[in-house]
């Protein structure tokens, strides 16, 4: 028999065949900064320390799928249409800068080629060098921006929330350049090796919000940008944090194969309402257990996420969004060791 990798149990999981296991994948990248000894700020220019602290987190602790590249990388795309960001020394970089001010900027955001346009290389030479030195044995994810969340971006978020309710045509001529963004910025991840591509999309979350306003102009964006994904043949998949449980239907209705859920959502009543569509991934606490709980409760908690939705396949156990980068690695160890002490399947 021959052994089974991480790639294929992910692959199981999402066609909902049961594989040997349930698949656990952490929201890890910064965090494994601690193995190697690298500064934040240090490896954000450069793509071979990255490299290695990924690829060092994946070979210590043993999970099932690499998060590539470091910060949240879909930030990268609105930093090079020209948001400023801040680069904290011990924390995940932020936008803080706006380039929209009313639609008549419109014409001066740029589509960068994501091939020569700000940090965007060095993430995808990340990738790269992630995928040369782990093949095809574990998956890829890449982090790439909701059309929506990188309007938000550009605009600032309480414009484009006011823009919802006022200015629906300013919404969806933003969100149009944001989707042509959107799309090369994906074919560029897919083409340096990325194996899912995860819509980050926090901006449309039912808590900030309504299902209505979701459908009407989150969900045509996404649907858009995940076709990327599945016509080059790689999985599709969406991260949307905060609460979900009203809009997890029209989730599914975007093409997602996975859908990364936050803790906020009541696993078991995910798994009910959509379970037979779709592979769930979460949904541990990403702070109150990951960073600052103990193993113990890390391991609990892990145990109850596989209880409630790991039954028939189509299940990642995961964290409910990126975990801190000062998570300490014993609880990251506990939720890995949880899924093969707990979540064997019966075949
Ligand atoms: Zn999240």
């Amino acid at each position: 028999m021959t052994e089974v990798t991480a790639f294929d149990r992910v692959v199981a999981a999402v066609r909902g065949k049961p594989p040997d296991r349930v698949p656990v994948i952490p929201q890890i990248t910064y965090t494994t900064a601690q193995l190697t000894g690298v500064g934040l700020v240090e490896a954000l220019h450069s793509p071979e320390k990255t490299a290695k602290a990924l690829l060092a987190g994946q070979r210590e602790l043993g999970y099932d799928g690499i998060y590539a590249g470091w910060e949240s990388s879909f930030n990268l795309l609105a930093e090079a249409m020209g948001c400023t960001m801040r680069y904290p020394e011990d924390d995940v970089p932020q936008v803080t800068g706006h380039i929209i001010e009313d639609s008549s900027d419109f014409d001066k955001v740029p589509i960068p080629d994501p091939n020569s346009t700000g940090r965007i290389p060095i993430h995808l030479k990340t990738v790269k060098l992630v995928k040369q030195e782990i093949g095809d044995k574990v998956p890829i994810f890449c982090y790439v921006p909701g059309p929506f969340t990188l309007a938000g971006q550009l605009c600032g978020v309480n414009k484009l929330m006011i823009a919802t309710l006022r200015d629906t045509q300013f919404v969806e001529d933003l969100t149009r350049i944001t989707t042509t963004a959107s799309k090369r910025y994906i074919e560029a991840n897919i083409a340096a090796g990325a194996d899912v591509i995860v819509a980050a999309d926090p901006t449309a979350s039912s808590s900030l919000i309504s299902p209505a306003m979701f459908k009407a102009f989150a969900l045509p964006c996404l649907e858009e940008v995940l076709a990327v994904a599945v016509r080059k043949g790689v999985i599709p998949a969406l991260h949307i944090c905060g609460q979900t449980t009203p809009i997890l239907e029209l989730m599914c209705d975007t093409g997602a194969k996975i859908l990364e859920i936050d803790h906020l959502v009541d696993l078991r009543k995910a798994k009910q309402d959509v379970g037979d569509r779709v592979c769930l991934q979460g949904n541990i606490d990403p702070t109150d257990l990951l960073l600052t709980g103990t193993p113990g409760a890390v391991e609990q908690a892990a145990r109850s996420c596989i209880e409630q939705a790991s039954s028939g396949g189509r299940f990642i156990l995961s964290s409910g969004c990126e975990i801190p980068p000062a998570a300490p690695l014993p609880n990251i160890k506990a939720m890995v060791d949880a899924a093969e002490k707990f979540g064997r399947y019966n075949h």
